[in-house]
C-alpha cells in the first residue's frame, strides 16, 4: 500500500507523522518515507511494508493531507505504475534532472584508455553543449583476455577532466560493489569534481547482490540496463531490487536483445518498448544505439544506422540517450568500430533535436484529440 501525501501540505502539519503512527499501529507493518521529484512537483510517499491485504484505506483517507490511497499489486512494488495511479519518479543529480519527459544525450568512450582521449572527449562535448557523458573503468568482457578497463586508477584524472570541461554526470558501470566505495573515494579526491551515475550492466541484470548494493548507494542514481537473454518482466523484477534496497533515482536501460534475428545489428533493437516501460514503470528510459547497432554503417539516405535507432527511440519518448564516442577510434580499447567519431556526435545531436521535436508535436498533438478508446 502506498500513501500519497498532497504536494500542497501545509507548513506545520502534522498529518504526515499520524499516518506513519497509524500505519505502524497494525501489527508488522513498517512505514517508509520516500519524496519523489516529478517533472512538476515534488511529493511525499509514504510506503507501507508488511502484509497490508485486510487494512482498510479509509483511516488513512480521512487525513486532510491525504491525496490517495494506493493498493500495490505485488509486482513492481515500488517502481510499478499500479494501473496508472502511481507519477513518474524522476530526480535531479548535480543539477540536472532526468525525469520520464526530459532528454538527455550522454556520451563518450565506452573504456577509458588514456587522458589524451578522455581530455578530448570531454572537450569537444562542452563545445556542443553537453554536460553529460559515459566513460568506463570497470569494463565486463566476454573474454577474460580481453581488455578489463583501467579501474580505479584512471578515476582520479577522468573526474578531474570532467570537472574541468563542466561534466555534471558521468554514468560508469560497476561489475562489484568494492568499485562504488573506490568511485565515492575519488570523487571526494577531486572535490566532487563531477556527479557519478552507477550502471549495472545486462551482463550483471540479475546480479541481484551488485542490484542491492546500487540500491544502498543513496549518493548515486543507478542506469540498470535491460539484461540482453531475459524477458522484459525479469528484468523489471531484477530492477525492483534497487528500489527496494532504498534506491529509487533509477534510469532504465534498453540495449537490445541477444539474438541472431537481428543480424546483422550486434543485438536486436528493443527500442519500441520506450513507450511500454514507460506505462508499466514510474522510471525515465535510457536507449543505448551503440551496443545494439554494434556498428558504424551508413545507410543509403546519408545517415548512419546509430542515427536512424536513435531518433526511433526519441520520437517515442526516450529520456536518456548512451551513445559510445572516440577521437580516435583506432586507438580504444574496446568497442571502437560502434563508437561516433567527434563530428559525427555533433551531428546526432543535431538530429536528436529534429526526432525530440516531433515527439513534441505528437504528444501535442495526442492531447487534443479524444482520449483512445472513448
Ligand atoms: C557499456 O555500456 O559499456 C556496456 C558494456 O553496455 P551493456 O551492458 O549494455 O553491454
Ligand atoms: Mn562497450
Amino acid at each position: 500500500m502506498i500513501i500519497v501525501m498532497r504536494a500542497d501540505l501545509p507548513a506545520g502539519s502534522h498529518d504526515l507523522d499520524q499516518v506513519v503512527r497509524v500505519a505502524e499501529s497494525y501489527p508488522g507493518i513498517k512505514a517508509h518515507i520516500h519524496v519523489v521529484h516529478g517533472a512538476s512537483r515534488s511529493v511525499t510517499e509514504v510506503h507501507l511494508h508488511g502484509s497490508t491485504a485486510t487494512i482498510p484505506t479509509k483511516p488513512f483517507e480521512e487525513f486532510e493531507g491525504v491525496e490517495k490511497v494506493v493498493r500495490v499489486s505485488e509486482k513492481y512494488r515500488s517502481i510499478g505504475r499500479h494501473g496508472g495511479q502511481m507519477e513518474a519518479l524522476g530526480f535531479e543529480h548535480n543539477g540536472v534532472k532526468i525525469t520520464q519527459d526530459s532528454l538527455h544525450v550522454f556520451a563518450g568512450l565506452c573504456a577509458v584508455d588514456n587522458p589524451r582521449n578522455v581530455e578530448d572527449t570531454f572537450k569537444a562535448l562542452q563545445s556542443f553543449g553537453l554536460t553529460t557523458a559515459r566513460m568506463g573503468a570497470y569494463k565486463p568482457r566476454t573474454s577474460p583476455y580481453d581488455f578489463q578497463g583501467h579501474g580505479a586508477s584512471c578515476l582520479p584524472y577522468t573526474f578531474e577532466l570532467a570537472g574541468k570541461y563542466g561534466v555534471k554526470i558521468v554514468t560508469m558501470e560497476v561489475t562489484h560493489e568494492s568499485q562504488i566505495g573506490e568511485i565515492r573515494r575519488s570523487l571526494e579526491l577531486t572535490g566532487h569534481a563531477t556527479g557519478v551515475m552507477l550502471q549495472v550492466g545486462t551482463r550483471n541484470a540479475q546480479n541481484f547482490e551488485l542490484l542491492k548494493a546500487v540500491g544502498q548507494a543513496a549518493d548515486m542514481p543507478v542506469l540498470f540496463k535491460r539484461g540482453m537473454g531475459i524477458t522484459l518482466e525479469e528484468s523489471l523484477n531484477a530492477v525492483e531490487y534497487v528500489a527496494s534496497s532504498g534506491n529509487r533515482r533509477i534510469v532504465f536501460g534498453l540495449r537490445g536483445m541477444k539474438t541472431n534475428l537481428g543480424d546483422p545489428h550486434r543485438n536486436f533493437v528493443d527500442f519500441a518498448h520506450v513507450p511500454v516501460v514507460k506505462r508499466m514503470t514510474r522510471l525515465p528510459v535510457c536507449i543505448d544505439p551503440s551496443h545494439s547497432v554494434g556498428r558504424r554503417a551508413t545507410a543509403p539516405d546519408g545517415l548512419l544506422e546509430i542515427f536512424h535507432v536513435t531518433a526511433q527511440a526519441v520520437i517515442a519518448g526516450a529520456n536518456m540517450v548512451l551513445v559510445d564516442v572516440h577521437p580516435r577510434p583506432a586507438e580504444a580499447l574496446c568497442d571502437g568500430p560502434q563508437a561516433l567519431l567527434l563530428h559525427e556526435l555533433e551531428h546526432l545531436l543535431l538530429d536528436v533535436e529534429i526526432a525530440r521535436k516531433a515527439y513534441q508535436e505528437r504528444c501535442s498533438l495526442a492531447a487534443s484529440r479524444p482520449k483512445a478508446g472513448t
